[in-house]
């Protein structure tokens, strides 16, 4: 599945989303299956299932955290080579304040909410980081990131939609 959809996408860079246990199928089978097809870039829900699926992944692949760095999570992500997707403007705040205490850029990725309602800054608190980019402060921004609501049917209008949003954002 990796090669083929990296084969599709020559520009994109395609990711594995093992969380749930790979959706029920193994995470510590299916990540490394994935990483020798080529993946280097991983998403799980938790910090818990990345600090259990870390050890099974190459020593250049990325792990992101979809849900983010939540209060008093801030030290594990720290000391390990895990990324959040930041996803409401006090993850942004809490992580850059991090960065700033302990002097270094730390990595991060943003998640911007264009329809899926579930995660993501709302437009609203878009706005207000357009307003006040300082807010990004010591934070290396990999990837800024949405969600699709309904990929699975290439024609759904929400698609198009999402992709316009994502594209003004
Ligand atoms: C789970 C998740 C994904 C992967 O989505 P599927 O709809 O399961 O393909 C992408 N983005 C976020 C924010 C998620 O939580």
């Amino acid at each position: 599945n990796h090669r083929l959809l990296a084969a599709r996408a020559p520009s994109a860079q395609v990711a594995g989303v093992v969380k749930a246990d790979a959706y029920g199928l193994g995470a510590h089978q299916v990540a490394p299956a994935l990483a020798a097809a080529g993946c280097r870039s991983f998403f799980v829900a938790q910090l818990g299932e990345a600090l259990a699926l870390e050890p099974h992944l190459p020593a250049d692949a990325a792990l992101y955290v979809l849900n983010g760095v939540l209060p008093g999570e801030e030290r594990h992500y720290a000391e390990h080579r895990i990324t959040p997707v930041l996803n409401d403007l006090d993850q942004i705040a809490r992580w850059s304040e991090l960065a700033r205490r302990s002097a270094r850029k730390l990595p991060a990725a943003v998640h911007f909410d264009t329809g899926m309602s579930r995660l993501g800054l709302t437009d609203r608190e878009a706005d207000q980081l357009a307003g006040d980019p300082a807010r990004l402060d010591g934070l290396d921004l990999r990837l800024v990131m949405s969600h699709l609501v309904a990929s699975e049917e290439s024609d759904h209008p929400h698609n198009r939609l999402q992709f316009e949003r994502f594209a003004a954002l």
